[in-house]
């Protein structure tokens, strides 16, 4: 079946299911920790080193060499596809995606069904959850996950493909038929000269074979108008010798009739001494067919040179282990948010090459409110606040997103901001790597949003956004619908969002609905494929965490919703975000505080001066400080430095650094005033000369005045 129709029906009582709600804390490595060896490591290293490969291997969804189909990388994926002599239909996806776990077996399945007709048409798959792909997933345009596209043979140019048909199943059948209607549109100079001809043939061309001496069977398949049978038996033995297949219709009943042939679909087979009858003893199925005609006397599979792709770097066979990172369930992990932060800007928004019209408006809605409302360390949330004023202040309606890239980067080299460049995910790691990971972040990150919301309700003011108790959820709704790859995804929680956000009337109503939708999605997805074994999908939070959110009234559960409220309220605050695993953090002497949006309030409040004189610090750390600021905590007294000449110094210097860029063009300040200056200068030069040219010209009336006579 399809991954569309894997859906899971609700799960089973939470009784009945065992509880091991998020289990984070005291889990083990996913590779067993280094014990004391009776016998020296190098020689246990031959036993190891393979079962160390097959559990690398084993991690990821698609195997090159196991599976049968071909795994994409960037560097293979333009060569592979550039001039190829077979078609190909690849499917872009991305391995934290649950619909694409969900498809994996389906894809491979189908991949193993068709693995015949790869002389004219392959199947491939490219991850584009894996960073070194996010650059070839952009360029391919890949906007959601899983998304099929067809290439066909012998482009000569870049092409991102044909998309497969918005609407239609992807059931195996629906996929395969596809795939031959591909192939028949292929012209005649392009057609990839392993894919044997699968139009039809007639009465006449049947007939000149019978009571003929050839070298080969020649079977032929007689089949409805609307039947793809024929063509597939056809491709299934492209690649045997001593046989020929071809198909004809069921048209001509005379014909039929006049060689016994009862129904359709039905196979006719010619012998190589012209010997002819229909093959009777056949269900009309495309196995029966394919597998008859492969056991024939003397038909066997012609030796084929294997397609050579690329050599290229075989990610599955090295050694990379990710060690498991141990983490408190109870706690939330900045490592987590910062890392999702990461993807949703530099990969997930990456698919869209200019934001405009919808899509503009919700992610400028998004940056103000994470700008505003995300508890994050101090270069993080500048970075949000920089790219929330720029997106304010520019009077475009299509803003491309390499501009917005340049920003996140920090191009202009803006002191004090700064975004990992790197997934870390410590409360969201799977124990595969396909599993959790990102979809897991962006819930945590709106479950923190929402709470953030109700924590503070003046955050918004003045943005506009302010005094919408649902404005979360809704720009929550608008990116999920615009920018979550995972459409089906989108889809289900359109549905749900639809049904009752409106229903939300207060701050704290939004954090409830939201967690509320969360278990929703939970129960549907339990026991689901994309679950992680070691994270089952249960109703959260679990008493063992909330022991006071969980009540029974007459033999029944029942959820206590205040106390779920305060439970989500203290769960999802700052003071209960650990910053272990984040960035920069790692020698930290205190690696479980950060210095956060709320540590800078605090000290605000302390001493009004004292954001002033941190900014004056930023400035005498270098430009292109990063984290490094954090390395020094805020209280430090030597870090409030500068004053006077110094400051003014340093404010000029960071405004000099201070730029703006436009459609990916950077302007500084000084770019600004000289642009101000050039422009007074050349409209009084203007108005001197319009002047001077005005006497001139009165002068010469007044000289040479004759009065007319
Ligand atoms: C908006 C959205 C819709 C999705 N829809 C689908 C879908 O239709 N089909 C599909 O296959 N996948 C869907 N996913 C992905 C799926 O929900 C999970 O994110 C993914 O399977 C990873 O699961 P996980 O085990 O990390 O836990 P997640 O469900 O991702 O939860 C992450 C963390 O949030 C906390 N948490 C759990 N439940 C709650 C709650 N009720 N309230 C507050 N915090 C909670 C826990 O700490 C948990 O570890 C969706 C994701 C998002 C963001």
């Amino acid at each position: 079946m399809a991954g569309a129709l894997l859906w899971r029906g609700p799960a089973p009582p939470l009784s009945a299911r065992p509880n091991m709600a998020a289990a984070g804390g005291g889990r083990r490595a996913l590779l067993p920790l280094p014990v004391p060896l009776p016998v020296p490591l190098p020689l246990l290293l031959p036993v190891l080193l393979p079962v160390l490969l097959a559990a690398a291997a084993a991690a990821r969804l698609y195997r090159p060499g196991h599976d049968p189909l071909t795994v994409l990388t960037a560097g293979s994926v333009r060569p592979a596809l550039l001039n190829s002599s077979t078609a190909w239909v690849v499917q872009f996806y991305s391995s934290s995606c649950g619909h694409c776990i969900a498809f994996a077996p389906t894809w491979r399945a189908l991949a193993g069904d068709v693995k015949d007709w790869e002389p004219a048409i392959r199947l491939g798959v490219l991850d584009c959850g894996e960073e070194e792909n996010y650059e070839s997933c952009k360029e391919y345009g890949i906007h959601f996950y899983p998304t099929f596209r067809y290439f066909k043979a012998f482009t000569k140019q870049f092409t991102t493909g044909e998309n497969y048909q918005a609407g239609a199943d992807r059931e195996p059948q629906t996929v395969r038929q596809k795939m031959i209607d591909f192939l028949q549109n292929h012209s005649q100079e392009v057609r990839p000269p392993a894919c044997p001809p699968l139009d039809p043939v007639w009465s006449s061309d049947i007939t000149s074979l019978f009571d003929k001496n050839s070298h080969h069977y020649t079977a032929i398949v007689f089949e409805s108008n609307s039947s793809y049978l024929g063509r597939e038996v056809i491709l299934d033995l492209s690649q045997y010798e001593n046989l020929v297949v071809r198909r004809a219709l069921n048209s001509d009943k005379a014909f039929l009739e006049k060689l016994g042939v009862p129904s359709v679909p039905s196979c006719y087979l010619i012998h190589p001494n012209g010997s002819h009858g229909l093959i009777n003893n056949l269900k009309p199925l495309r196995s029966f067919f394919s597998s008859y005609l492969k056991s024939l006397p003397g038909v066997r599979k012609k030796l084929l040179l294997p397609l050579q792709l690329p050599a290229q770097e075989d990610k599955e066979e090295g050694t990379e282990t990710k060690v498991w990172k141990e983490f408190d369930k109870s706690k939330l992990y900045m490592a987590d948010l910062e890392s999702g932060l990461h993807f949703l800007l530099r990969v997930e928004l990456a698919t869209h090459k200019t934001l405009e019209g919808a899509e503009l408006k919700t992610f400028k809605d998004f940056v103000t409110i994470s700008a505003k409302l995300f508890p994050g360390r101090q270069p993080v949330v500048k970075l949000l606040e920089t790219l929330q004023e720029w997106l304010v202040s520019l009077p475009l309606d299509k803003i491309p997103y390499d501009a917005i890239l340049d920003l996140v980067n920090n191009k202009m080299r803006i002191s004090g901001i700064s975004l990992t460049k790197k997934v870390q995910w410590v409360g969201c790691q799977g124990s595969r790597p396909e599993l959790r990971g990102y979809s897991c972040s962006l819930w945590k990150l709106f479950h923190t949003l929402t709470v953030q919301a109700a924590l503070r309700p003046k955050a918004l003011i003045n943005t506009g956004l302010e005094d919408n108790p649902q404005v979360v959820l809704q720009v929550m709704r608008r990116y999920i619908q615009h920018f979550f790859g995972c459409k089906a995804c989108a889809q289900h929680f359109e549905e749900m969002a639809k049904e009752s956000m409106d229903s939300v009337k207060t701050l704290d109503r939004a954090v409830l609905w939201l967690w509320e939708k969360h278990n929703v999605v939970n129960n549907r997805l339990a026991g689901d494929l994309t679950e992680d074994p070691k994270f089952p999908k249960v109703q959260w939070p679990t008493p063992d965490i909330c022991p006071a959110c969980h009540e029974e009234i007459k033999g029944l559960h029942s959820w206590n919703e205040e106390q779920v409220l305060q439970f989500l309220k203290s769960h999802y605050n700052s003071d209960n975000i650990l910053y272990k695993y984040t960035e920069s953090q790692t020698d930290s002497s205190d690696p479980e505080q950060g210095d956060t949006r709320e540590g800078k309030d605090k000290n605000l409040l302390k001493n009004p001066g004292g954001n002033r004189e941190n900014k004056l610090q930023d400035k005498e750390n270098s430009v292109d400080s990063g984290f490094k600021g954090l390395e020094k905590p805020r209280g430090n007294p030597g870090a409030v430095q500068g004053s006077g000449k110094n400051s003014v110094a340093s404010v000029n210097l960071r405004e000099v650094r201070q730029a703006v860029s436009f459609l990916g063009i950077g302007f500084s300040n000084i770019d600004m005033s000289l642009c101000v200056i050039l422009y007074v200068a050349s409209s009084l030069f203007l108005m001197i000369m319009y002047f001077f040219f005005r006497m001139r010209s009165k002068r010469w009336k007044v000289k040479y005045y004759r009065p007319a006579v």
